[in-house]
């Protein structure tokens, strides 16, 4: 059976209002940032692979260890993982791609072609790019280490992707078929309990209509168990199994 964890390697502060939709409210937030690893199959797969240290020092990150490091911390090594299925391109996703040499990534059309589409000049979406990181898909693509999905898509029996869009054009969740149950690695499509529970958008958003239909997929694919993982929410530590400092067994 799988196991599934999520590890933290970064934090960032910000208010309510710089970060969900129509929101009024200067409280403040904390986002914690993760990569997901689902271990018991074949090999290891890596879900996102989070930034680099660049963007680390530039966007204000508190406490930022390398996600290889988290890697290797919960026993797998970096270069043993072939398979990284990666959510979005958003730098917080993508920036880390390196860090994970023998990986082929696996990335929803609608999101490769969005991010080297007409729309990345403009300052709303380029603010969630890490430019160079999204060169490197083309010299990756032509090593054979890009897989271009579309839909939903199966990876092993028991580990799927499922194409959402919303807060980006291609954005893909992922399920993985535990003991406890169908565990949802949400990543962007639900940043906090709060986006999926009250169905509440973020404000980076390519289409509302699609972040809404989101929340809903990810509640049908959780089914009764709800073993929903926020994509940025400090509460995965509390609603899941802390086993040491940053390393969250979901199942
Ligand atoms: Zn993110």
């Amino acid at each position: 059976m799988y196991e599934v964890y999520a590890l933290k390697y970064a934090e960032r502060d910000t208010t309510a209002c710089q970060f969900f939709y129509r929101e009024a409210s200067h409280a403040p937030i904390t986002l914690h940032y993760y990569v997901w690893l689902i271990k018991g199959g074949p090999h290891p797969i890596l879900v996102d692979t989070g930034f680099l240290d660049d963007d680390a020092r530039e966007r204000g990150m508190r406490n930022y260890v390398s996600p290889a490091a988290m890697v290797e911390r919960a026993g797998v090594k970096p270069g043993d993982v072939p398979l990284a299925l990666i959510t979005h391109l958003h730098y917080d996703h993508w920036a880390g791609h390196s860090l994970f040499p023998n990986a082929e990534y696996w990335i929803q059309r609608d999101e490769v072609a969005f991010w080297t589409g007409p729309f990345g000049r403009y300052q709303a979406f380029r603010q969630s790019a890490n430019p160079g990181a999204l060169a490197r898909l083309v010299t990756l693509n032509y090593a054979n280490r890009v897989r271009i999905v579309e839909g939903d898509r199966q990876v092993f029996p028991g580990v799927s992707v499922h194409r959402v869009g919303g807060h980006t054009a291609g954005l893909q969740i992922v399920t993985v078929q535990t003991e406890r149950g169908t565990v949802v690695l949400t990543s962007d499509a639900s940043h906090f309990y709060r986006n999926v529970e009250t169905r509440q958008p973020v404000q980076i958003v390519t289409s509302l209509p699609e972040m809404l239909a989101a929340f809903e997929t990810i509640q049908a694919l959780a089914g009764a168990q709800r073993l929903i993982v926020a994509g940025h929410d400090p509460e995965v530590a509390d609603r899941f199994k802390p086993v040491e400092p940053g390393i969250i067994r979901i199942a």
